[in-house]
């Protein structure tokens, strides 16, 4: 579903990410940790596309096709989709109204109607529920005045409605208290399907408690250092990093 072969990419001249490989099946769970600044937020900003990175060596393949050439809208419509650490306000802009044009949006490429106003609304509440969040969200502006959490909420609200193939998470964790962490990972957790690789970048342990991963990646220094299964997650938090730093420069 996502190849990724010998990235590099820039930030402000700066060479952030240098040689990246990660390969997810469809189905499968991915977790990349590693220390602060080490190019995991970098890694997702140049697959979502997002401007001021550049990439300067290696490729992206998404189900085939060069994700590098093309647009952000078309990524999205091919069905990657991003969940941000820190998610953005549209203001102006009701939520129940970006939820309808994104869904429309996808089923248009896919060559599918526009999805009836009650079928619409019957998926909304339904997903809302599942996420615990109250009607009012969807009359509210996007994210304008929602706690770290509710924005954390509501982009995975945004997930469960659009279904992405490849749903990619940076640090959906943070700022989260526990009971909000429960239903944003019941959430994710739900979102698990033969179909659907998912991407969860987290600095944290705590979250892969709720959510466990099928492969554990740790990324430092713009490179993947280490590959494990979910028992690398408790490694991690009783060594740190620094032995793979260490390893990896011998
Ligand atoms: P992580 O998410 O692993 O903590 P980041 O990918 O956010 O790390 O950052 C990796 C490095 O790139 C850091 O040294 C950071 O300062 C730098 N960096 C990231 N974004 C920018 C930017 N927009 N401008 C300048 N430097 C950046
Ligand atoms: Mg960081
Ligand atoms: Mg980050």
């Amino acid at each position: 579903m996502l190849e990724i072969k010998g990235l590099h990419a820039k930030v402000e001249g700066n060479e952030i990410l240098k040689g990246l490989d990660l390969t997810i099946n469809p189905g499968e769970v991915h977790a990349i940790m590693g220390p602060n600044g080490a190019g995991k937020s970098t890694l997702s900003a140049v697959l979502a596309g997002r401007d001021g990175y550049e990439v300067t060596a290696g490729e992206i393949l998404f189900e085939g096709d060069n994700l590098l050439e093309m647009e952000v809208e078309d990524r999205a419509r091919a069905g990657l989709m991003l969940a941000f650490q820190y998610p953005v306000e549209i203001p102006g802009v009701k939520n129940v109204y970006l939820l309808k044009a994104a869904l429309n949006a996808q089923r248009a490429a896919r060559g599918e109607a526009e999805i009836e106003a009650p079928a619409f609304m019957k998926l909304v509440r339904e997903k809302l529920a599942q996420m615990k969040m109250d009607k009012s969200f969807l009359h509210r502006a996007v994210n304008e005045g929602f706690s770290g959490g509710e924005k954390k909420r509501n982009e995975i609200l945004q997930m469960l409605v659009l279904e992405p193939k490849l749903a990619i998470l940076d640090e959906i964790d943070s700022g989260l208290d526990i009971d909000a962490l429960r239903v944003v990972a019941d959430g994710v957790n739900s979102l698990r399907s033969e179909q659907r690789g998912v991407l969860m970048i987290t600095h944290y342990q705590r979250l892969l408690d709720y959510i466990v991963p099928d492969v554990i990646h740790v990324l430092a220094d713009g490179r993947i250092v280490k590959t494990g299964d979910k028992s690398l997650a408790l490694e991690l938090e009783a060594r740190g990093y620094d032995w793979l730093l260490e390893a990896d420069a011998s």
